[in-house]
């Protein structure tokens, strides 16, 4: 890394650290850890809305796209029992 670089928040002061998503340089300060890596306060606020957000609609659409089959066969089962009971009670 450049020692000469400095931070993008604080053009007055060394940066130490750069940014893993965007590479920007960043001081200490302007640095937040996310999993292990360090990322400047914009990157680290998307960083953590994407990893709070996308797990659980897709572990959801997992679930509801693991059985579609069950599900189709359920409902047909059902509309030819209720046709069945629909004709035998006219
Ligand atoms: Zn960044
Ligand atoms: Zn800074």
């Amino acid at each position: 890394m450049d020692v000469n670089a400095v931070c993008y928040n604080h053009p007055d002061r060394q940066a130490n650290k750069g940014c893993w998503r965007c590479q920007q340089f960043i001081c200490i300060d302007c640095s937040t850890i996310l999993f292990g890596q360090t990322y400047c306060g914009k990157c680290a606020s998307e960083v953590a809305k994407i990893s709070a957000n996308p797990d659980k609609p897709n572990l959801l659409k997992r679930e509801i796209n693991s059985r579609p089959l069950m599900v189709v066969i359920i409902i047909i089962t059902l509309i030819i029992a209720a046709v069945e009971i629909y004709v035998m009670t006219r």
